[in-house]
């Protein structure tokens, strides 16, 4: 790259390392944002920067979101008895479409996998725990239907059942190994129908 273009290179550089940008979709994105117009750009940056400093974590269910509770944890209309445990707040979001679905969420931020050096205290497992209180009557616990996913979901349920609260897993119809993120609504609405007690 010439040297003119150190600022498009550092774009570039920054942009590659962003999940699932390759070094040739990083220089095409870098290209694209020189070409915009100036007020384009500025947007984008100041999308950028917005999402920093407006949006932060929900101190209850560490979802995403610009108030604190989240707008899910301060809706009265909201069961308060029954809570389901995702990975990521993609998958509340996937959850929250399903219409029988009028409990609260718990957000791991991700799930257990000791290969990545990924280990319960890396997760909202303790957050989920104190949030356990004489309320809460019901633990779905819905992480994806993989490897890992599974033995978050065993680990969490041998956490709580000593609580003396229901724990269930949401049913196997989903495919295993998918994304809960991508399922359908009533793909989904059959997982939680068809939940089993740990
Ligand atoms: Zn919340």
């Amino acid at each position: 790259m010439f040297k003119s273009a150190a600022s498009v290179e550092r774009l570039a550089n920054r942009l590659a390392r962003l999940p699932g940008i390759g070094r040739k979709s990083a220089a095409r994105l870098a290209f694209h944002i020189l070409k915009m117009t100036k007020e384009e750009a500025v947007e984008l940056a100041d999308l950028i920067k917005d999402v920093k400093e407006k949006v932060g974590y929900c101190s209850v269910c560490y979802n995403i979101s610009e108030s604190d509770p989240c707008t899910v944890c301060s809706d009265p209309s909201r069961r308060r008895d029954i809570i389901c445990v995702v990975e990521e707040t993609s998958d509340a979001a996937a959850i929250d479409k399903v219409d029988e679905f009028n409990g609260r969420y718990h957000i791991l931020h991700g799930r257990l996998s000791p290969l990545d050096g990924i280990g319960p205290d890396d997760l909202k497992i303790r957050e989920l725990l104190s949030r356990i209180d004489d309320d809460v009557k019901e633990i779905i616990i819905a992480t994806n239907p993989n490897v890992e996913g599974e033995a978050t979901a065993v680990y969490i349920s041998k956490l709580i059942k000593p609580l003396g609260v229901r724990v269930s897993r949401i049913a196997r119809g989903l495919p295993v190994g998918s994304d809960l993120e991508f399922a359908d609504s009533v793909t989904l609405a059959r997982a939680l129908e068809g939940r089993q007690d740990f």
